[in-house]
């Protein structure tokens, strides 16, 4: 391909939008706008990556730091959208929505009775510890909701130093609202001062901690008023206990115990599919220097950057033009620089779009019948003899 054919426009600076240093790269080498739109040097590379994504250990040959369960393949970014709970230990991996975590249960206790108390004010789980000098853990947090499917009031319960993770009680019960004022009332729950106990018609779903948890703290289903020591099984039961909790940093790994790490990461991989846009990024974050993208082979668009430097007694672009019907008919991709162009700003260009190996007919090389080539990511130049170029190319890893 040459490169006047794909239209490439580089940029001397950084587009003063780019909130992660991959971005930067892709748009001053011309893969993306600024606006993030694929120019037809991404096309390309996008076209290159789909065409390899038949192989199951497709990503592991980009050489990207991913993390990954059977479903999804997360790639960490501090600009990524999605949060992702990580063991660095196990290496499980998971939405923080729906990521399981180690749950300690207090300390067993005897149930004791219940006890009406009067608790003015009291609205948040924070207040009611407060008021009743208890930790939070010694409290019951209720959350109501309607069904989407069947209109049917859904009360949940966690420990109260846990939050709700609405994502895992998705998957219990299926899509949900927040109840409103009526379906709260109808239930017989005071909103604030609501608990499960004495409840009419409602699916009842709590946390698995719950049933370990003694003599908690839960509303009276009365305005101001909560019960000290409620108990799962003597003062009401579920329907479904489940994990509902959201995990946080510093939690301990469901696997191992090893404590998880929660990053922002983008998404490379679903069960529907690959993000090859996604994955064009990710490339660019991981393979980059301070001169522009770095890029492995397989990651690549073009094996080759092949360009002439313009000569003064040598047909130097002659010669490219021959080079790169030679390797064409070799099997190697080439992206053709065949611009008349100062050397520095080909080299620069070169540097920019990161393809592996550099080729350069110059007119001092060409005398002695010979051409430069440069990895990308070495310093030093080789001159290879103009014959030995396709055999030299093919035995480069
Ligand atoms: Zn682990």
């Amino acid at each position: 391909m040459k490169y006047t054919d794909l239209k490439i426009q580089t940029q001397r600076e950084f587009p003063n939008n780019a909130r992660t240093a991959g971005f930067g790269w892709l748009v001053r080498a011309g893969y993306l706008t600024r606006e993030n739109q694929l120019l037809p040097l991404g096309e390309r590379a996008i076209e290159k990556l789909r065409n390899q994504s038949s192989d199951s250990s497709f990503l592991f040959h980009l050489s990207l730091p991913i993390l990954q369960n059977d479903r999804e393949t997360f790639f960490p970014l501090s600009s990524g959208g999605l949060e992702i709970a990580h063991c660095e230990s196990c290496k499980y991996a998971e939405r923080l929505e729906l990521a399981r975590f180690k749950k300690t249960p207090l300390p067993r206790e005897e149930e004791l009775p219940l006890e009406k108390v009067l608790t003015p004010n009291c609205h948040t789980i924070e207040a009611l510890a407060d008021f009743l000098h208890i930790p939070k853990e010694k409290t019951a947090k209720a959350l109501m909701y309607t069904r989407a499917a069947d209109g049917r009031f859904v009360f949940v319960v966690v420990r109260g130093d846990m939050t709700l993770s609405e994502a895992k009680l998705r998957n219990a019960v299926g899509g949900i609202k927040l109840a409103d004022a009526e379906a709260v009332q109808r239930s017989g729950a005071e909103a604030g001062f609501a608990s499960p106990i004495g409840l009419r018609d409602a699916l009842i779903v709590v946390d698995d901690l719950i049933p370990q948890s003694q003599n908690l703290v839960a509303g009276a289903n009365e305005a101001e008023y909560h019960l000290k020591n409620t108990n799962y099984g003597r003062d009401y039961t579920a329907e479904i206990v489940t994990d509902l909790a959201l995990a946080q940093a510093g939690d301990g790994c469901a696997n191992c115990g090893n404590l998880l790490t929660v990053s922002s990461a983008i998404l490379l991989r679903t069960q529907s599919g690959f993000d090859f846009e996604n994955i064009l990024l990710a490339i660019a974050e991981t393979h980059h220097d301070d001169k522009g993208l770095t890029l492995p082979p397989p990651a690549s668009p073009f094996d080759v950057y092949l360009m002439h430097v313009p000569g003064k007694t040598v047909d130097t672009l002659g010669k490219a033009q021959e080079i790169y019907e030679i390797l064409q008919n070799a099997g190697v991709s080439v992206l053709f620089d065949n611009r008349d162009e100062r050397a520095g700003v080909k080299f620069n260009d070169a540097d920019l779009i990161g393809c592996p190996l550099r080729v350069t007919a110059g007119e001092k090389g060409l005398k002695e019948g010979k051409v430069e080539i440069k990895r990308r990511i070495a310093l030093d130049v080789q001159l290879v003899p103009l014959e030995e170029i396709v055999q030299f190319i093919a035995s480069r890893p």
